[in-house]
């Protein structure tokens, strides 16, 4: 199968956003988002490519301003505020990276990769922003306008960046043996910041066989929905099962009542987690003033404040194990920590995400709601 770079990080983030998009060819306006952010592009391609004088910062400004759509936007004051935005990434660009310091080696720079065998060929195809030499080898970068920027563990197992080099040494095979003086960043043009890292051979062998994996899942038709933080921004919120009460033009039941009692539950729980904060603030102050009077009871006009002291216990693993093997009790007190577990997930390499991924079922289900206010 031919896939592109993009649809297979569609596919990371929600399957069924990759089935509309894909398969189904749905077609969605570009969101204001995507068009700021190939305004952003096309700018930064200008800035670098290659002439006898580099373009000034003005000369930018005014490439920026001529690509500028907007029409985009809802209204004249989110329009100025993401214009403005821009200019301030340009000029921060400019402050920080001199065009004529790069030896550009190529800009927007398309390609196509077959990964897999014989049996199981698939072709990878992308965009490269940039590839720069070095002077010790070569720096492959692209460009993010986003506002969240990623961990260094996670560039460090950036799929993408890993794609990326695979397409470029299929280019340049002989910079295998240079490997570790190819660089691959990711710009986060909103923050100014560039972050860096190289791959091992075996980095990009296991990125290959990830690939490989979520192509074989496609094959199969697995286009579940994905709740995620971008679902705010997907085009496809009106066929999308999450969203069908939203949409949905009759409901089955649509009385005053539950309307009501949805509304309710949302203003509970927004009350809840506001008496929850001045709680917190307010414990706070007890404590201190029970501290101050050598109290371990205060009294008020209500009723009576009580603290006391709760423990909690770390063990001994290894003399505990020595007491509970012989008794062929230890194995029933091991047990993986699904919480630890999660906590541990953010800074885990990509690899090892999706092996625990893979290693975990279903053990027990119940339902529970959440509030996500407007
Ligand atoms: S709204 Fe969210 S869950 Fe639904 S298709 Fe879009 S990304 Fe997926």
């Amino acid at each position: 199968m031919r896939i592109s770079y993009s649809a297979f990080d569609t596919y990371q983030n929600c399957p069924l956003k990759y089935k509309f998009q894909n398969i189904d060819r749905i077609k969605t306006p570009k969101s204001k988002e995507a068009v700021f952010g190939s305004t952003v592009h096309d700018t930064m391609k200008f800035i670098h490519t290659p002439s006898i004088l580099s373009p000034t910062l003005d000369q930018a400004m005014e490439h920026f301003s001529l690509a500028w759509n907007p029409a985009v936007f809802d209204s004249p004051d989110e329009e100025r505020a993401a214009f403005s935005q821009g200019v301030r990434i340009i000029q921060d660009y400019y402050q920080k990276n001199n065009p004529a310091n790069f030896n550009i080696v190529d800009l927007e720079s398309r390609f196509q990769i077959e990964i897999g065998n014989k049996e199981n060929q698939h072709v990878i195809s992308g965009i490269i922003d940039r590839i720069d030499k070095t002077e010790d080898g070569y720096e492959i970068i692209d460009y993010k306008t986003t506002k969240k920027m990623p961990s260094q563990d996670k560039v460090d197992s950036d799929m993408q960046l890993s794609v990326y080099l695979q397409a470029f040494l299929s280019r340049y095979p002989k910079e295998i043996d240079n490997i570790g003086n190819l660089k691959v960043s990711l710009y986060y043009l909103k923050h100014g910041v560039k972050l860096s890292a190289t791959r091992t051979v075996e980095q990009l062998k296991k990125s290959e066989q990830l690939f490989l994996e979520a192509i074989q899942l496609i094959e199969q038709g697995k286009f579940e929905a994905n709740m995620n933080p971008l679902c705010d921004w997907c085009g496809y919120q009106n066929i999308c099962p999450m969203w069908k009460h939203k949409f949905k033009e009759t409901r089955k039941i649509d009385t005053e009542e539950v309307n009501a009692a949805i509304d309710e539950y949302i203003e509970l729980k927004s009350a809840i987690s506001i008496t929850k904060d001045r709680l917190g603030e307010i414990q706070e102050k007890v404590l201190q003033y029970m501290d101050q009077e050598g109290v371990e009871r205060v009294f008020g006009s209500q009723g009576i404040i009580a603290r006391s002291v709760r423990k909690t216990y770390k063990y001994d693993e290894k003399k505990i194990r020595e007491i509970l093997e012989p008794l062929d009790k230890w194995e029933s007190v091991l047990k993986v920590d699904g919480i630890a577990l999660k906590q541990i997930m953010e800074i885990l390499p990509y690899n090892a995400k999706i092996e625990i991924e893979k290693a975990k079922a279903v053990d027990k289900e119940s339902k529970s709601i959440a509030v996500k206010k407007k």
